[in-house]
């Protein structure tokens, strides 16, 4: 196919805005799937994904369509991730293609990721198509949409195209706007190979199954081909593409996007944006912009049932087969025995991963605290990473430590305005922007990442119903008055619930963990002193009573279905508990005792 009839695009959207289903509206329309085989939401292939109905790898289909015009197009769609956790594989996928259509629900409006994802767009060049879609719905408003888009976004949208993906009005249109207003891509078949890898995951038949998008030159099938990060060579066993089935063909041209297969082990050696060009007589200079992706937020996972340790290291590994971005390290913890000092991209890769190995591997975990990395200035001028609250070093050779703070962007209903304000204000924001969209607010906030990872979130749905959407991006590291915080279970430190907070918080902090702890430890048959402390000084105290003796009793007599049930829900229980000197902590304290409301 010459390039004048190829056609790379992504979609943008924020979540919920129908993407997923304008995507399948498309695969549809152009007979790509047989009929038979569609199912919703055809690009959404992990469970949790579609149950959570987001999408974390980018997936990709190839689609022929024969334009209005009788010519024939292939067009290439590229599925991104739509949330903050994966915005660095967003901005990479971005630039394996050249344009956008940029889905914003007609009856909402703009919302924090769609500008999160379409500033990607803009950055890669991208020529963008703006797609109103939920035209069916009564509360559709095109103008004042159309208006907002232009107002906040600084795109033309006179002729955004009106869309239901659900009833499939517009859907030419849009077909024939992604041919017509969208560039075709460039590149020169008899240059040496550049391409670029987009993605990559691990399939138990095939192995690594690498996403490329050819720049330049042309890549067949037995050819040997080299990773320019680092110079690693491969066999290439299969090339081909998606429709959206895996397709073999024999090579792939420029302006391509396709996959290949080349033998490799894992997923962990291949990065995302990496170059890849041909063993002999390759390119030597890479595609701009490559740097690996590193996790930010870390936390221990440890089984509940300690026999259930080299079950969850199998877990892990496999999942880490898939997953480049996610790191892991053997970790003992004098409390919870075995585990796994774990790090992720964000809060929601953590909950995926953890959701992941709890389904999927049958295992119950206890996740300590998120925390994020310090860095640690000690006094001989060194800095050390600190992964782990329970790591950190004595203060008598600490300098200063800095913490990794964030640019947050918030939009939301003027209504709320108050208590978003107050919520930043709260977790140590600082304001440096504050905007008006129609009757959206947009407040811009620089805050300490460590205050975001834990419950922000949800913290922000909550104060404003469900109505402000967020987002946020790195912005460096900053010095701040930050301490350890240890916690005490009948005078023994449990070094999993270890925070570092602000030290004008601690206090604060200490005192809410000990009362929530009070509420979630059950009474023993002896009293359980539980304390917050800074190095060897008591902040917050709460004394958790004994319990009185004919408590067990009242179990005794009554029916027999009452008292069975109430066994059971014992044993259930007891199976998430885990021993801590003579007092038993439910799982559930360990992330609960640290939400703060
Ligand atoms: P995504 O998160 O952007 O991928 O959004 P989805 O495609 O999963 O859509 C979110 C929800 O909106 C789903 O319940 C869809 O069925 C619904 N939806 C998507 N497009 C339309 C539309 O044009 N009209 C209506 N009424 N609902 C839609
Ligand atoms: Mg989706």
């Amino acid at each position: 196919t010459p390039l004048s009839h190829i056609r790379n695009f992504s979609i943008v959207a924020h979540i919920d805005h129908g993407k997923s289903t304008l995507a399948d509206r498309l695969i549809q329309e152009t007979n790509t799937v047989a009929e038979r085989d569609m199912k919703a939401q055809m690009l959404d292939n992990m469970d949790i994904e579609r149950e959570r109905g987001i999408t974390i790898k980018a997936q990709t289909v190839r689609i022929n369509y024969t334009a209005l015009n009788g010519e024939e197009y292939i067009l290439n769609l590229i599925d991104t991730p739509g949330h903050v956790d994966f915005a660095y594989e967003v901005s990479r996928s971005m630039r394996a293609v050249e344009g956008s259509l940029l889905v914003v629900d007609s009856t909402q409006g703009v919302e924090a990721q769609t500008l999160a994802n379409v500033y990607h767009a803009i950055d890669a060049d991208h020529e963008i198509v703006p797609v109103l879609n939920k035209i069916d719905l009564p509360a559709t408003d095109c103008d004042r949409v159309a208006e907002q888009i232009e107002d906040v976004i600084g795109i033309d949208a006179s002729d955004a195209i009106r869309v239901s993906a659900k009833t499939g009005e517009g859907i030419i249109e849009t077909l024939e706007a992604v041919v017509h207003k969208l560039p075709a891509p460039t590149g020169t078949l008899d240059a040496p190979l550049k391409a670029m890898l987009v993605d990559s995951w691990y399939d138990s038949y095939l192995g690594v199954i690498v996403l490329v998008r050819i720049m330049d030159g042309q890549l067949k099938k037995g050819e040997r081909i080299k990773m320019l990060s680092n110079g690693s060579t491969h066999h290439v066993d299969r090339i081909g593409v998606f429709r959206p089935e895996m397709t073999e063909i024999d090579a792939l041209g420029p302006g391509e996007l396709g996959f290949l297969t080349a033998s490799i082990k894992q997923v962990r050696d291949t990065s995302v944006g990496d170059t890849i060009t041909h063993e002999k007589k390759g390119c030597t200079e890479a595609l701009p912009g490559f740097k690996p992706s590193q996790p930010v937020v870390f936390c221990g996972l440890f089984p509940v049932d300690a026999a259930q340790f080299e079950d969850l290291r199998d877990s892990i590994e496999k999942l880490a087969l898939n997953d480049a971005s996610f790191s892991y390290e053997m970790e003992t913890s004098a409390a919870l025995g075995f585990g796994f000092r774990c790090g992720f991209l964000g809060l929601l890769h953590l909950e995926v991963i953890r959701d992941r190995i709890e389904r999927e591997y049958d295992i119950d975990l206890i996740t300590t605290a998120p925390s994020v990395i310090y860095d640690i200035h000690m006094r001989d001028g060194t800095v050390e990473q600190l992964h782990n609250p329970a790591d950190m070093p004595d203060l008598t050779f600490v300098d200063h430590i800095e913490e990794p703070r964030i640019k947050a962007t918030i939009l939301v209903p003027d209504d709320y305005l108050g208590d978003v304000l107050k919520l930043c204000q709260d977790r140590r924001g600082i304001q440096e922007d504050l905007t008006y969209a129609g009757s959206r607010a947009m407040v811009v906030y620089d805050l300490p990442l460590n205050e975001v990872v834990f419950d922000f979130y949800d913290r922000l749905k909550s104060v404003t119903k469900g109505y402000a959407s967020f987002d946020y991006q790195m912005i460096g590291y900053r010095e701040d008055s930050l301490v350890k915080m240890s916690i005490l279970v009948n005078d023994e430190p449990v070094d999993a619930l270890s925070t570092m907070v602000h030290r004008d918080r601690a206090e604060m902090r200490g005192r809410a963990m000990v009362e929530k702890l009070k509420d979630l430890i059950p009474r023993h048959m002896f009293k359980i002193p539980i304390q917050a402390a800074i190095g060897g000084k008591v902040i917050a105290r709460e004394t958790l009573s004994a319990m009185r003796k004919d408590v067990t009793a009242k179990c005794y007599g009554g029916d027999a279905s009452r008292k069975r049930k109430l066994l059971d829900k014992q044993k259930a229980g007891k199976k998430k508990m885990r021993q801590f000197g003579k007092v038993d902590i439910p799982q559930e304290a360990f992330i609960s005792a640290l939400k703060m409301d």
